[in-house]
């Protein structure tokens, strides 16, 4: 699929993402949006997966260990056919499986994440089962750039790189924000791709709103015998003007105003989940 395509798929999953958000006065705005494009260009052109099996063995495994921007995942899990689209206006509702952290009573989620720190541990054993087992899968984990001062993260990058998973792809996105503060002032990462590069391995920067970047990134020729990391260079809260790299957006709910203010700005019309 091409850049603008993708694009306007981001574009009507961010809308969604948000409505979603909205409708459930709950969620965390700026991480989803600042993940969107990445999630739209693996689910719609990089990853072989199959809403109608979800199960199949053959499938690429993803994981969004960055769990709380889940809402952009749920919206194109269910725009790729692996649930019902209305079940969206559902989300984070009592009884409801479209909670408010990736679950996987969903089918195409692989496993619960949220956690930080679970869901690189959980691809380096998906990523070295299928090397042990001599299957041709490939493993993508997208981690939050808050989340890389979880020890958990730096245990599971060691085995990445002593297992040589050059099936398996990390993602971080790294939006400079996170929960309590910027990124720098909470913990800071300084240099995180010299960081990954001294654990072993092999690391790319891009711009991670940026849909040819991506593109190029994903069908670039990955080097042998290292497992892989884009350090994705995001905007929180992307899309939206009233949010844009404002820490307070990290879990912050549009009002009606903005909702529609959103809507204008991603050039969607309004959102029903039912159509
Ligand atoms: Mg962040």
């Amino acid at each position: 699929m091409n850049a603008n395509e993708l694009a306007r798929i981001a574009a009507r999953t961010r809308a969604e993402a948000l409505t979603m958000i909205h409708n459930a006065s709950t969620g965390h705005t700026g991480g989803a949006m600042s993940a969107t494009d990445i999630l739209t260009v693996l689910y719609y052109d990089v990853m072989n997966v199959d809403p109608k099996r979800p199960d199949d063995p053959k499938r690429d495994r993803f994981f969004m260990s960055k769990g709380h921007s889940c809402e952009p995942y749920y919206a194109i899990l269910a725009d790729r056919g692996f649930f019902p689209r209305s079940e969206l206006a559902t989300f984070s509702q009592a009884g409801s499986r479209i909670i408010g952290h990736p679950n996987n009573k969903v089918p195409g989620v692989e496993v619960c994440t949220g956690a930080l720190g679970h869901g690189l541990p959980v691809a380096v054993g998906a990523a070295l089962g299928a090397k042990r087992t001599g299957q041709k899968y490939k493993t993508y984990v997208v981690m939050g750039d808050g989340e890389q001062a979880e020890g958990s993260v730096w245990e599971a990058a060691m085995a990445g790189a002593n297992y040589k998973l050059d099936n398996l792809f990390a993602v971080v996105d790294q939006n400079g924000l996170q929960i309590s503060g910027p990124t720098k002032n909470v913990m800071a990462l300084d240099d995180l791709a010299a960081k990954w590069r001294a654990f072993g391995w092999d690391v790319c920067e891009a711009d991670g709103n940026d849909m040819q970047a991506l593109l190029d990134y994903f069908h670039a020729e990955h080097k042998q015998g290292k497992p892989h990391c884009l350090i994705a260079h995001t905007v929180k809260g992307k899309g939206l003007p009233f949010a844009e790299g404002k820490p307070e957006w990290h879990h912050k709910v549009p009002n009606d105003e903005q909702l529609q203010e959103a809507y204008r700005a991603l050039g969607v019309e309004e959102v029903d989940f039912n159509d």
